[in-house]
């Protein structure tokens, strides 16, 4: 017999708000239905914005909503050196390269070529692709400025990767709480161009962990928001590259706030501990969600 397994992954770089509840809830919904594990796993990869008062609020809000989760938590930045192994096998089988254009480099390059005439392509959130200039660098050129202390980041080689797999890519996604009702979906990772996969110092990107922490927490089921949708393909294709199970997905409609607009972490309002404080009950937050 094989275990389902479902995931909820939050950041805690801010509080939880209605768009978190509704995700955590689905989850444990979907899990009971189907007799599942549900893991809870701590995405904070990101140290300079990852604090242990977010993480503590996410526990706290939880539980005050209701949701159980399988011990032990995963906390991400406790497994640098995992991310660290699979990303050496990429940069050993060249299928990412050492990245120094700046943000400002970025900028100035895309910009002078819109200059003339050209318009430069964006990925599926709107950002102008990597130049990728630096993928035809000499390797000895390569050394000497890593040497050197300049900063860089690891960055995908899609147009490699993709040669390297050599058929397309589809992912399962999902759609009814039977998880019967299945779409095959193309992945077109390509759109998002090389994707940064590593920093000089964080070996590793939300891309490659969350790949990697699926398959070695035996994640069956992804459920989340409809906004990381395209973002699943850059997923499947690491998948492939590292040889890594693959999950099937739901994204889920997202919650938007009173102005129409995608919740952030900012808006307090819509936060789980201000609403708490303003006398909601767990039972309010599942109507405000449509649960
Ligand atoms: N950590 C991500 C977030 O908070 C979610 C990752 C995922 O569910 O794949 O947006």
């Amino acid at each position: 017999m094989t275990f389902l397994t479902f995931r909820f992954a939050p950041s805690p770089n801010g509080e939880l708000h209605l768009g978190h509840a509704y995700s955590a809830l689905l989850n444990q919904q979907l899990a009971s239905e189907v007799d599942a594990h549900l893991l809870l796993r701590i995405e904070d990869i990101d140290t300079t914005r990852c604090t242990p008062e977010f993480e503590a609020g996410i526990y706290r809000d939880l539980e005050w909503l209701g949701v159980d989760w399988e011990e032990p938590v995963r906390r991400q930045s406790e497994h640098f050196s995992a991310y660290q192994t699979a990303l050496d096998r990429l940069i050993a089988e060249n299928l990412v390269y050492p990245a120094f254009m700046s943000r400002g480099d970025i900028r100035a390059f895309i910009s002078d070529r819109e200059r003339r005439g050209r318009d430069w392509p964006r990925d599926p959130d709107g950002v102008p692709l990597y130049p990728a200039v630096d993928k035809t660098l000499p390797r000895e050129e390569r050394d000497i400025r890593i040497a050197q202390g300049a900063p860089f980041a690891w960055r995908l080689d899609v147009a490699a990767a993709l040669a390297r797999i050599g058929s397309d890519l589809f992912w399962t996604e999902f759609e009814d709480t039977t998880l019967s009702a299945t779409r095959s979906i193309a992945a077109r990772p390509q759109d998002w161009g090389d994707v940064i996969l590593a920093r000089r110092d964080i070996p590793t990107s939300y891309h490659l962990s969350v790949v990697l922490d699926d398959a070695l927490q035996g994640v069956t089921h992804v459920v989340r928001g409809m906004d990381l949708f395209q973002a699943t393909a850059v997923q499947r294709l690491l998948q492939e590259l590292l040889g890594l199970p693959h999950p099937a997905y739901f994204h889920h409609r997202l919650i938007f706030g009173p102005d129409g607009r995608k919740l952030s972490k900012s808006l307090k309002d819509t936060g789980l501990t201000a609403l708490r404080a303003a006398g909601a009950t767990p039972q309010d937050i599942r109507r405000m969600v449509g649960l």
